[in-house]
């Protein structure tokens, strides 16, 4: 039995408990959308999520490779590369480890027939310069212990690896902050030792280091440098996520994906922006980006359409374009794989015309933010 008072609770919680549920259902399948990676491919191209900077026991990390493994999937990556550092192996009096192969090898073992590309790497530990780097598709990292840093670059170039200088912005090799550029370093790019820069570590970011890239062409790489949780770094139970390179390759091989890295065809997702060479993003924001319904409202010159959003990213427009808004003011953001329905005046009724927005949080160089183009086709 129900006491009175209980009952109309009783009651009340049955009639709304179908909206409580709907909205806790709500919340947890957008937040488990969030902690997912999900990116169209673009014309040409399959645009794979990577993550090119893991640690594990094996070196400074705080978790077994399997670990590593287990979130690439649940983030549903591509590709990652291992990359222990050759010089720092924290636990060594609990873990002896002279192979420098074994956390990759593990790694491997663990991914098997589950999709994911592993990728065998090193990170290169030095003070700077030249600071810290990684070596990935690396044949064998016990060749690359080797006192001299200019001989352990070369070493791993001479196994094809693509090298990429990490975290040239890290406080604890430069206070400010800045990129503390040496000739060494403009040595190593010219000699091709260094193919491509971090312009996100972590939950960093460097506008220097962003410049230096479209300077220097260097492929611009962001990785997440994980040392313990991925979930609780990057806080995905409340829609965050890992910093993520997507590469624009043409196969989901290694070769093709190192291809790729060489051509400099990457992006980086981070803190839901997306960076990269204007010619790189380009063609994503178009992909992702697309009119779903487009009709002139009844006695109006006013069109109502949908814009649908592919990707993971929010993006933030705004409107460059010819025409204003009747349903919203000129900056609107489109949820991540979701919709905007917006409405148009186009002060006439047209057969075809185009909107025209920055991208706010796209971003192609210093300040600056790419224009997309979108053609619309209405209904009449
Ligand atoms: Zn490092
Ligand atoms: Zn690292």
């Amino acid at each position: 039995m129900i006491q009175p008072v209980l009952k109309n609770l009783y009651q009340i919680f049955l009639k709304y408990n179908f909206i409580y549920f709907s909205f806790v259902s709500v919340l947890i399948s957008k937040n488990t959308n969030r902690a997912v990676v999900d990116f169209p491919n673009i014309p040409g191209y399959k645009t794979l999520a990577c993550d090119l900077h893991i640690h594990t026991v094996f070196s400074d990390g705080s978790v077994w490779p399997d670990i590593r493994i287990q979130e690439a999937l649940k983030d549903q990556l591509d590709v990652i590369a291992m990359t222990e550092h050759l010089e720092i192996q924290n636990w060594k009096a609990d873990i002896p480890h002279p192979d420098r192969n074994r956390s990759f090898n593990l790694a491997t073992e663990y991914a098997q027939n589950s999709g994911l590309v592993v990728l065998n790497g090193s990170e290169i530990t030095r003070e700077m310069p030249p600071g810290h780097a990684n070596a990935i598709f690396l044949k064998d990292a016990n060749k690359l212990l080797l006192k001299n840093p200019l001989d352990v670059y070369k070493e791993a170039k001479n196994q094809g690896a693509f090298i990429f200088w990490n975290h040239p912005h890290w406080i604890a090799q430069s206070p400010d902050a800045n990129i503390p550029l040496d000739p060494m370093h403009i040595k190593l790019i010219k000699n091709g030792l260094i193919n491509g820069i971090e312009v996100v570590n972590d939950t960093t970011f460097s506008e220097e280091a962003l410049q230096l890239a479209l300077d220097y062409d260097l492929t611009i790489i962001g990785t997440s440098d994980i040392h313990g949780i991925i979930d609780w770094q990057y806080r995905t139970d409340q829609g965050g996520h890992r910093p993520v390179t997507l590469v624009f390759s043409t196969e989901k091989t290694k070769k093709s994906i190192k291809k790729a890295l060489f051509s400099g065809r990457t992006a980086v997702w981070f803190k839901d922006n997306l960076i990269g060479k204007y010619e790189r993003l380009l063609p994503l924001l178009q992909a992702s980006l697309e009119i779903e319904k487009a009709e002139y409202i009844k006695n109006s010159s006013v069109v109502n359409l949908k814009i649908k959003n592919k990707s993971s990213v929010p993006f933030i427009m705004r409107n460059v374009g010819d025409f204003n808004f009747y349903s919203d003011t000129n900056i609107f953001t489109v949820e991540a794989n979701s919709f905007k329905i917006i409405d148009v005046k186009t002060k006439r009724k047209l057969r075809k015309f185009d909107l025209q927005f920055e991208v706010i949080n796209a971003i192609t160089a210093p300040d600056t933010h790419p224009v997309i183009k979108i053609s619309v086709s209405p209904k009449w």
